[in-house]
């Protein structure tokens, strides 16, 4: 085509321990990235000489290089410049640090390191459980990502948390692989609509993980990897200290703040090592609406895929066929407590939700547990569905699905979540 010509193509030659930053902003605008020599990585996974990998709008992205390498650059990012200040170096430090403990680990058959990356919003938390997980799938071990951080969601869906045996580097423009993770729902974005929930999730997460470690002896040797999120104040904080408890985590990596760091040090058990890490300089504060956006784009590639699309299923639902629950109910004053209960119990409290027009474009969890009780709140999820029409003659739900009909399961758990499906 005549207008190929057109495209603006740049030459990059990068230094030892230097990175090629670049934005992407515009709707219409796609980069496509070139290692013409050289070794180069994204975030931990290596880049193909001569392969070209295209990202489009939202990406944010750094190229880095250890030995230096040239890139051609064709397309018109947003912003495009050389870093050569990065904290790539101390990552790849702490990288060799994990891997130590894995090897050891792997002499004496004992657990591997459990490590938790703790942050303010926007410090690079995803980035750098991005980064270590990479490395240590090149280096052959087989860890355990948890992620949980129910506001961006990267297993699954936002207002879930979960995790995930990885077993290759993520390729570099999608994420990691979404091979059955082991989910929970929240149904919620942020913890503090729960607290008391997200606790109860966290505990039964790490349960699960930490028994799905010993049962798999190379998993057992890498150990963990666990990505939170960006509230780290009051009710946050104590989420994180939990967190630590629950997985029996070895090594905390504080990104960017003191403050966190040095309560830290102050509070969790003397065997916890927490190491202070610098944020990188390319990262870009996110508005809130960045952020939606961001969460949207996040349920829409569940159902439809990123690069290579899916195409979810669309089927009706009868009313009959299925219970609609969710998890916490308003609490109550003190003094309309039924006897032995406790004001906390409320909020792990399953109730029965009317079928009606309200759950259009509601996101549900479709629960493995077959009854209604107890194990409803701590079953794992097979997946989810979105609601995108309510006919209440008919008496049926139309779900927008990423399995073909009919649904496993008939326990279905109502998320805030909504997703307008707009293709
Ligand atoms: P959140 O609080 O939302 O969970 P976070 O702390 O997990 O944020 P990341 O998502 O890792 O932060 O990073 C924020 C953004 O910055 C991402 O879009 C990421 O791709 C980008 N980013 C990370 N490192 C760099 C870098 N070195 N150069 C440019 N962009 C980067
Ligand atoms: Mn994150």
């Amino acid at each position: 085509m005549s207008d190929d010509n057109s495209v603006t193509s740049t030459e990059y030659k990068l230094e030892t321990d230097s990175e090629l930053r670049f934005e992407i902003e515009n709707k219409n605008e796609k980069v496509t990235i070139t290692l013409l020599s050289g070794h180069a990585e994204l975030f931990g996974t290596e880049l193909v000489v001569k392969k070209s990998y295209e990202f489009g709008v939202g990406a944010k992205v750094a190229i880095f290089t250890y030995h230096g390498c040239t890139l051609e650059l064709r397309g018109k990012p947003d912003v495009a410049y050389v870093a050569r200040e990065t904290p790539m170096v101390q990552y790849l430090n702490a990288n060799s640090a994990l891997e130590q403990l894995r090897s050891k680990a792997e002499q004496d058959d004992l657990q591997g390191p459990v490590a938790m990356v703790v942050g303010p919003t926007d410090v690079g938390k995803t980035t750098l459980c991005r980064i270590f997980l990479n490395y240590a799938v090149r280096l052959g071990r087989r860890p355990i990502y948890v992620d949980l951080d129910v506001g961006q969601g990267g297993i699954a869906i936002p207002g879930a948390i979960g995790a995930l045996l990885v077993e290759r580097p993520a390729p570099a423009v999608e994420g990691f692989s979404q091979q059955a993770p082991l989910v929970y729902h929240f149904g919620h974005m942020t913890p503090s609509d729960n607290g008391v929930l997200y606790n109860v999730l966290i505990s039964k997460l790490a349960e699960t993980t930490l028994e799905r470690l010993q049962a798999n002896k190379r998993a057992k040797h890498s150990g963990m990897i666990i990505n939170t999120c960006g509230w780290v104040k009051g009710g946050g904080y104590k989420h994180i200290l939990h967190a630590v408890k629950a997985f029996e985590v070895n090594a905390v990596f504080v990104l960017d703040q003191e403050r966190l760091y040095n309560e830290l040090l102050r509070d969790v058990d003397r065997s916890v090592q927490v190491i202070f890490m610098p944020k990188s300089g390319g990262i870009v504060v996110r508005t809130r609406s960045q952020r939606a956006e961001a969460r949207d784009n996040r349920i829409r590639e569940y159902f439809y895929g990123s690069k290579m699309p899916l195409y979810p299923h669309s089927f009706d639902v009868k009313f009959s066929d299925v219970k609609i629950f969710k998890i916490g109910s308003p609490p109550l004053p003190d003094s309309c407590l039924p006897l032995g209960m406790k004001k906390e119990d409320n909020f792990t409290k399953l109730v029965a939700v009317q079928l009606g027009p309200h759950l259009l474009h509601h996101i549900l969890a479709v629960s493995f547990a077959d009854g209604s009780g107890e194990n409803v709140i701590q079953s794992n999820v097979t997946g989810f569905i979105c609601v995108t029409d309510v006919n209440m003659e008919k008496e049926v739900l139309t779900v927008l699905s990423p399995q073909p009909r009919p649904l496993p399961q008939s326990v279905l758990l109502l998320s805030d979540l909504q997703f307008m499906d707009s293709l």
